[in-house]
């Protein structure tokens, strides 16, 4: 059986259904795979094949304590008809990249790929236990986890779903999102703070015995949608294997050669996964990690100091306004695992990082493992950037992004310049342009207007492109959640939604 450990050591080796059911690991690190394994097929073999035909043997190497017909309810439970392209995760040619669409799910961002399967995946991983608990599932967002936890998990029989936004600080329509939710489970809090406030607020949460004794009283169980989940990490990792599978079939590459990858990054939870899938053997050559004027991780990339210390700026991507990556951490361990070649040794250090991180802010890696890092490239695009970047690919090339993909592909063009490299380029198209339609219309020459939900009308009709179901009639939906709460008060806010 596949074991997972947490990256900040002890002797705790569990199964993945225990790991997806804990969410974090008791001393607070997060659950990684002892060994990540092997692609169980070649290439070759996959080609004609459908996502969920991709996914299915991925997700099984990973997740191996789950029966083939328990992982095949989960993957056609969550990936059908509620994606509006049958391909799931489609991958389109514009400009001199390809852009694979993460938003075709229910929520219109990317976070549905994970978020649509991790309900199935934790329901039958308590049945799998026999733990007749109720979970509770915490999320901190910057704006899509939220709405895609809601969505995957509303009336999910079992679960309570509570999720934390940063007040004033995410986008109109993904507040709307939101604050229209339904279903008899599903909780929606503001809190006056940023979005690392929200999720040190989750964490905190967790590694709090208090709570867990209130909670285990009630029969109640806490767990996390959020990226330091395992379960919503590895199948990220599958449209990433199943990318290199497309251009191959397309005769784009021939198999073998690598491809680079550009991820918008703010928790670095998508970027890892395309991480985990060069570790199981998709040939990659570069991880072009792109970010916003939150630009922490390009200078840690380029560095190896990780230092908090400095401003936090709102931006037209506001899903990565995020200084504290989460799952940095697990790419910690993996490099310092390379490096030293021992898990216990790689865990050691990462706690000593982590707990520099915690008391002081800043941390350095040692030159060993900063060489480590040599096929991660990070750098950044800032407002203005993003939405002449925005504009640009429009206009040349007629394909319309987000504010979030533009960040991605202004940075992939910064990168060619200084790089030279011609391999072929996926970009993650991690949301869709009508989430962010002011920022959009601005990019694209539509006047100003009052009322943020008539830039999507606006953009559609000059565009053509099609808005997403769950957007069209958002304006018009009742908001049945309005509590906006102090940071502290975020323990209150889980015990009552229990009770
Ligand atoms: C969450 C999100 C990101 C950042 O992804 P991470 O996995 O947190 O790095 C980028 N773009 C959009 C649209 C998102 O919703």
């Amino acid at each position: 059986m596949r074991e997972y450990i947490s990256t900040r050591g002890g002797n705790e080796r569990i199964s993945s259904t225990a790991a997806i059911i804990k969410g974090l690991a008791g001393n607070r690190g997060l659950y990684v795979p002892a060994e990540i394994p092997r692609l169980p097929f070649t290439i070759e073999e996959m080609f004609g094949k459908s996502y969920q035909e991709i996914a299915f043997p991925i997700l099984k190497t990973f997740f191996d304590d789950f029966s083939d017909e328990e992982l095949k309810y989960c993957i056609n439970g969550a990936y059908d008809d509620k994606f509006d392209d049958e391909d799931i995760a489609k991958l389109v040619q514009a400009g001199t990249a390809h852009f694979l669409e993460l938003f075709h799910g229910k929520t219109a961002a990317f976070k549905d790929m994970a978020l649509s399967i991790l309900p199935y995946l934790m329901t039958t991983a308590m049945k799998k236990e026999g733990i007749d608990k109720k979970v509770c599932i915490l999320a901190a967002t910057s704006g899509d986890t939220g709405k895609a936890a809601l969505e995957g998990f509303s009336n999910v029989d079992g679960t309570e779903v509570i999720v934390f936004y940063p007040h004033n600080a995410v986008s109109v329509v993904q507040e709307k999102q939101m604050t229209t939710q339904e279903g008899k489970n599903t909780h929606v809090y503001a809190i006056r703070g940023n979005f690392d406030d929200a999720q040190r607020g989750v964490k905190a949460i967790f590694s709090d015995n208090k709570i867990a004794v209130q909670l285990a009283d009630r029969g109640v169980l806490l767990s996390s949608a959020n990226s330091i989940n395992i379960g919503r990490l590895v199948p990220q990792v599958a449209y990433y294997v199943y990318a290199y599978i497309k251009l191959a079939e397309r005769k784009v590459l021939q198999i073998g050669q690598p491809m680079n990858v550009v991820v918008p990054t703010g928790n670095f939870g998508n970027i890892l996964a395309s991480y985990y899938a060069r570790e199981m053997g998709i040939p990659v050559k570069m991880f072009i990690c792109a970010s916003n004027k939150n630009k922490i991780l390009t200078d840690f990339l380029s560095t190896g100091v990780y230092d908090v210390h400095r401003e936090f700026y709102v931006t037209n991507s506001p899903s990565m306004d995020i200084l504290v990556s989460s799952n940095l951490e697990r790419l910690l361990f993996h490099l310092h695992r390379k490096a030293f070649g021992s898990n216990d040794k790689a865990a050691e250090t990462v706690s000593k990082l982590m707990e520099e991180l915690d008391k002081g802010g800043r941390y350095e890696l040692s030159d060993q493992v900063k060489k480590e890092m040599g096929q991660f490239y990070g750098d950044f695009s800032d407002v203005d950037e993003t939405l002449a970047c925005l504009r640009s690919v429009y206009n040349k090339h007629g394909y319309l992004m987000d504010t979030h993909t533009a960040v991605a592909y202004d940075v992939f063009t910064k990168y060619k310049r200084y790089c030279c490299d011609e391999s072929q380029t996926v970009i993650a198209a991690t949301a869709s342009p009508y989430k962010f339609p002011a920022s959009v219309a601005k990019a694209i020459g539509i006047p100003e207007m009052k009322d943020e939900f008539d830039y999507i009308d606006a953009i559609s009709e000059k565009t053509g492109v099609p808005v997403p179901d769950g957007l069209r009639d958002l304006k018009n939906k009742s908001v049945l959640h309005d509590k906006v709460i102090e940071v502290t008060d975020m323990e209150k806010a889980v015990i009552n939604a229990v009770t």
